[in-house]
């Protein structure tokens, strides 16, 4: 795990607190979720939920993730397959471990979430990317199929994808489940940014194309969804034997995941629609707010349909090293952002890129704005 010693979330965090710099780098929102889950916490907590809930979950969230699962992208699940997990990084380490070992490949996209590449290196398998790159982070066919073997035991998919903030279209979905079938690989979606997808793109589940249901696992996340990144409540669920196997790992992580926090969780997956589609209107705003300020900065924009993130090319400022500079931008402009790179194994991937989170209050996405637009002449003095 040497490679592994910090996540670049919380170096980039406490750089961003040290400078007294804004924070656009790890994606949280600075604004609680809906009171009712905030209260159904504190009910739980004060009710005497206190002690190990049920290993698989407390019954009311599976049966309310099935339940969210018919309603929203019409996926017949059984609450039985419904696994309740830490988070949704607590899912994929389960999956990734229970199904891989040395001798296998995982195919993700590139750049990937950092816990992807921890967990493959755990299971001591090996990964394999596709690349996504900018402008329009498109996955080509060709690419696909390169990253694809014999080998190949899982494909740890993305959408909407996190840093890209691309959503894949039912075309490239069906690319993937083409050599998933080929291949006869399972697919693991990790769809924690479902409901955060803005005008004009639709989140399409894979498990939802024809015969992909029996060989894909979903996952998916409280914390996205309803703005309590802190709460870790994630849930998994699939084909019965690959989600017993899960089950059988994350016993032996965690055991049982946070008791109070599900029930509240539970009660919010049945929200009215207007709370999903509320929220994601609300960020593509921001989205729209923050665009326009990297812009008015001199950066490129890249395509964003969906999630917390978007990504600027800081070439135009004459910037070769966008990993180099986003240590350097708290202290030189009071702002803190990713560098995609360290999401990609090719050194050629994403060299001038950086991830900007929008999910802020207004307030700060405009002091963000306004810091920034100092950023080309300082880089130019
Ligand atoms: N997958 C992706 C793509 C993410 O961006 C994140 C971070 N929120 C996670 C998984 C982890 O989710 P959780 O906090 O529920 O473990
Ligand atoms: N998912 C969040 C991000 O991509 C951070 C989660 C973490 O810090 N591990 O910024």
């Amino acid at each position: 795990m040497r490679p592994f010693t910090t996540t670049v979330f919380a170096e980039m965090s406490a750089l961003a607190a040290r400078t007294g710099a804004v924070n656009l780098g790890q994606g949280f929102p600075d604004t609680d979720g809906p009171a009712s889950l905030l209260c159904g916490a504190v009910d739980a907590v004060l009710g005497g939920r206190n002690q190990y809930p049920p290993g698989p979950g407390v019954p009311e969230l599976r049966t309310a993730v099935a339940e969210h699962q018919q309603r929203f992208w019409d996926l017949d699940v059984s609450p039985e397959d419904v696994l309740v997990t830490t988070g949704a990084t607590e899912a994929i380490a389960a999956v990734v471990m229970a199904l891989t070992g040395p001798g296998d490949e995982v195919v993700v996209l590139e750049p990937y979430y950092d816990s992807y590449a921890a967990v493959i290196a755990l299971a001591g398998a090996q990964r394999r990317t596709v690349p996504l790159r900018a402008p329009d982070f498109r996955l080509t066919e060709e690419a696909l199929r390169a990253a694809f073997s014999e080998r190949t035991r899982l494909v740890l998919l993305n959408t909407p994808h996190n840093p890209t903030g691309t959503v894949l279209s039912r075309a490239e979905l069906e690319l993937v489940a083409r050599l998933a079938v080929e291949h006869d690989a399972v697919v693991l979606c990790d769809e924690v940014y479902e409901h955060l997808v803005f005008t004009g793109a639709e989140h399409v589940p894979l498990a939802s194309l024809p015969g992909m249901a029996e060989r894909t696992l979903v996952t998916s996340s409280a914390g996205k969804t309803f703005s309590v990144t802190g709460w870790k409540v994630g849930w998994l669920h699939g084909p019965t034997e690959l989600v017993a196997a899960a089950r059988a790992v994350k016993q032996f992580l965690t055991y049982v995941s946070a008791g109070p926090f599900q029930p509240a969780v539970a009660a919010a997956l049945a929200l009215p629609e207007e709370v999903f589609t509320g929220f994601s209107a609300d960020l593509e705003r921001k989205r729209d707010l923050l665009s326009e300020g990297l812009r008015a900065a001199g950066l490129a924009v890249n395509r964003c349909d969906g999630t917390y993130f978007v990504t600027a090319d800081t070439t135009p400022l004459g910037c070769t090293d966008a990993t180099e500079l986003a240590w350097r931008m708290p202290e030189l402009v009071g702002v803190a952002a990713i560098p995609v790179q360290v999401f990609c194994d090719d050194p050629a991937a994403a060299p001038t890129l950086l991830r900007f989170a929008f999910c802020k209050r207004d307030d700060v996405l405009h002091a963000a704005v306004e810091r920034l637009a100092a950023l080309g002449p300082r880089l130019a003095a």
